[in-house]
């Protein structure tokens, strides 16, 4: 198979002018991840470093070895920089133009401008820099991310591979030596054709990420409650049926503490709304700051919040319920007596485990506390009707 450089060269320019300007689209028409418009960047510059470069041999040496070079180095940094904002960091903008700098002032070295094996050495490794320094990024960043990041970094490992074999190997002219077929060096041909299979298949890999990122932000933020960070009602029903499958298979307790703030809407009209949002906020804070890893807890309701302890039996609920109750009595910022919650109590134990009974006994016997007088604990009763038992 002879592949044609000049034929060659028009496609890739082609290619990724193309891909860069739907990727430009993309970025703008989407939710202006700069993930994209960083890959879009990468593959315009790609197509200008390319046509630069592709002047050679016309008697202006210095446009494409210099300015061609140059091209392609901002390139491959966009290519680092598209991984590292996605892995949310921000741009480094002088190690960005570092690649270049130093190739321009390596090209005031005659020795250095005259001789090509030290121009693809160089040139070589400052590509490989790039490509090492985007792996690292979504490396180090791995856990954090929570999507599929195998497709890109084979990419750019195929990527970084090609060109460090090309460090061993290539000693070949580039556009000088293009034959009367059309062939250049068999090395430089295939650099070009990767590299337009690179362009396209990161163009890909990237957006898929950059997707299923943003899915999983959507299906998040429908889980969780934007005034106080933890979960909403929705994700305290999906997630609470699941715990307590997992606990009914194991045979383990669990216990329902289902809170509601007393007198909150007298607080709002005492105090107004953004008073009434702080301490909603500062009710989160303290009662998830008693949760194990293993307890569920959510806001369901405007002043209600529901916490699933696993394998916790009436008596460690209570404690729970009791810590919860004393530290909101003594936020700092209000006066005493201005904050208190009640609390109602249901365990696996009356209610089996299904999730939709515990958390109507539980309603129960919050119902009893806010009758009672507010401020206080209250278990629900093994059977309708029977004697609650009182804290508080
Ligand atoms: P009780 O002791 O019987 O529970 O009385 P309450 O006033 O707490 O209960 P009620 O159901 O009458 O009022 C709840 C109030 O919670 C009314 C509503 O304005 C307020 N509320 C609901 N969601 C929010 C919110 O996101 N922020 C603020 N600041 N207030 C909220
Ligand atoms: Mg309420
Ligand atoms: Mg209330």
């Amino acid at each position: 198979m002879t592949l044609s450089l000049p034929t060659l060269v028009v496609v890739d320019l082609y290619v990724l002018t193309l891909v860069g300007v739907l990727m430009a689209f993309a970025w703008h028409g989407g939710r202006r991840d700069p993930t994209l418009g960083y890959m879009s960047a990468m593959l315009l510059l790609g197509a200008l470093g390319t046509f630069l470069g592709s002047l050679r041999g016309m008697g202006i040496d210095l446009v494409p070895i210099l300015l061609g070079n140059i091209g392609l180095y901002l390139c491959a940094a966009m290519n680092w920089t598209a991984m590292r904002v996605f892995a949310g960091r921000r741009p480094h903008w002088p190690l960005i133009g570092a690649g270049a700098a130093f190739w321009a002032l390596l090209c005031l070295w005659p020795a250095f401008y005259e001789s090509l094996a030290a121009r693809i050495f160089v040139n070589t490794s400052i590509t490989i820099v790039y490509c090492l320094a985007a792996i690292s990024e979504l490396l180090r960043s791995r856990r954090k991310l929570e999507v599929e990041l195998r497709p890109t970094l084979a990419l750019m490992v195929f990527h970084t591979g090609f060109y460090l074999v090309r460090l061993v190997v290539d000693r070949g002219m580039p556009f000088e030596s293009v034959n009367s077929h059309g062939q250049g060096s068999t090395f430089f041909t295939l650099l070009v054709f990767e590299t337009m299979l690179y362009a396209i298949g990161i163009s890909f890999a990237t957006l898929s990420m950059v997707k299923e990122r943003a899915e999983l932000q959507f299906r998040s933020a429908a889980l969780s409650d934007p005034l106080t960070g933890v979960g909403n009602r929705r994700a305290f029903m999906d997630s609470g049926e699941r715990l307590l499958r997992l606990c009914a298979e194991r045979g383990e307790q669990a216990s329902l503490l289902l809170c509601d703030l007393d007198n909150f809407k007298r607080l709002n009209d005492s105090f107004g709304h953004p008073a009434g949002d702080r301490v909603l906020v500062e009710f989160s804070r303290i009662t998830a700051s008693r949760m194990r890893k293993q307890d569920l807890f959510a806001r369901i309701g405007g002043e209600e919040f529901a916490c699933l302890l696993v394998s916790a039996d009436t008596e460690g609920a209570c404690q729970v319920a009791e810590r919860i109750r004393r530290e909101f009595a003594e936020l700092p910022f209000m006066a005493d007596g201005q904050l208190s919650v009640s609390i109602g109590i249901a365990t696996t134990r009356e209610a089996g485990h299904e999730l939709v009974r515990l958390l109507s006994l539980a309603d129960q016997a919050l119902y009893a506390a806010k009758a009672k007088g507010r401020n206080r604990i209250e278990l629900a009763a093994p059977e309708p009707g029977a004697d609650r038992r009182t804290r508080g």
